[in-house]
């Protein structure tokens, strides 16, 4: 009799996923983490009861997590990416010839070692990378304590709950901006606007705060039930928000990026255009961040606490 797996992220309403095969269920140190088979989805990844991953369509999240911001910069060298334990940011970021060097901070050891046994597909040989270094830790004080400087750091955290909360909070964001280079992008997984406008408005009145440029762009991943998802992205560089289809199509070239599934120059482009109803939450947060200038509330209230995934037998 195969489980279903409820997703608990949402307080009045509930996704439930057939487990045709349990691969791997256990507390870690830091959140509770299930691997399933879905017959749709394929392979499954859950985190505190919230689904992070499907290999059906994590190319849409992680082309667009990766290839905005460093497609948008000119020459990326230097890459930090905070959480992204699966890998599939990581794959996505060594595509680009430019990068010499990729660190991934991860806080906890076991979505590594599960993603290589359970889904191989995703981080495929990203982590094996001579250009790849790995770090276990806190990417909160990994931003805090170094004195590396990046051209891009991409925060590919879960939601802001559990061992993910600290990174979307203004002093995170205030150490990531000390360790970018000058004319260097930050951009972070902004949750879905539509549910959680909070989310989007926590993120960029802190944005705003710190830096000159904000934009905000959008994607639609199946598997985060409910609406377009939206990333954030942030930087005192104007030419990052300038770059037309024509520039970026020669970029993806020079730096041999094959063959992609989401992103195109257009896609890119056009994910920055957001509908009326998110567009007012930005300008809304920029104005007040920019009202009173200064530590700009990124904390975000509304967010409902971790639940492990609730399993019902079929009735
Ligand atoms: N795409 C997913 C999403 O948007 O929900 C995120 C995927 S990725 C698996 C999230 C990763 O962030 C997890 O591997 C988790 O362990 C890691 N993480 C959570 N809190 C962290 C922290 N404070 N420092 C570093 N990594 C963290």
């Amino acid at each position: 009799m195969d489980r279903w797996i409820e997703e608990t992220f949402h307080p009045h309403w509930r996704v439930r996923l057939e487990a045709s095969r349990v691969l791997h269920e256990v507390k870690t140190d830091h959140q509770h983490l299930i691997i399933f088979e879905n017959p749709t989805w394929g392979t499954v990844l859950m985190l505190d009861g919230v689904c992070q991953l499907t290999t059906s369509d994590e190319f849409i999240y992680h082309e667009m997590m990766a290839h905005v911001p460093l497609m948008a910069l000119a020459r990326p060298k230097r890459v930090l990416i905070i959480g992204g334990g699966d890998g599939g940011v990581l794959r996505e970021v060594l595509k680009h010839a430019s990068v010499v060097r990729a660190t991934l901070c991860e806080i906890d050891r076991t979505v590594i070692e599960t993603a290589r046994q359970h889904y191989p597909s995703i981080p495929g040989a990203a982590f094996e990378d001579p250009r790849t270094e790995i770090v276990i830790a806190d990417g909160r004080n990994y931003v805090a304590n170094t004195d590396e400087r990046f051209d891009a750091i991409i925060v590919d955290s879960s939601e802001p709950i559990g061992p993910s909360a600290v990174l979307h909070t203004h002093d995170f964001f205030q150490d990531c901006r000390r360790a970018l280079k000058r004319g260097g992008v930050l951009v972070t997984q902004n949750g879905l606007p539509f549910l959680f406008p909070d989310h989007l408005r926590g993120t960029t009145a802190a944005f705003a705060s710190l830096f000159k440029r904000v934009a905000p762009y959008m994607c639609t991943q199946p598997c985060y039930f409910g609406g377009p998802f939206a990333l954030n992205l942030a930087t005192d560089d104007k030419h990052v928000l300038k770059v037309d289809t024509k520039q970026l199509g020669k970029r993806r070239k020079k730096r041999g990026v094959g063959a992609l599934k989401y992103w195109t120059p257009e896609v890119h482009v056009g994910a920055f255009a957001l509908p009326a109803y998110a567009q007012e939450v930005v300008d809304a947060a920029i104005a007040a961040a920019r009202a009173k200038p200064g530590r700009a509330a990124a904390d975000i209230a509304s967010m409902p606490e971790p639940v492990a995934p609730r399993t019902e037998p079929e009735v």
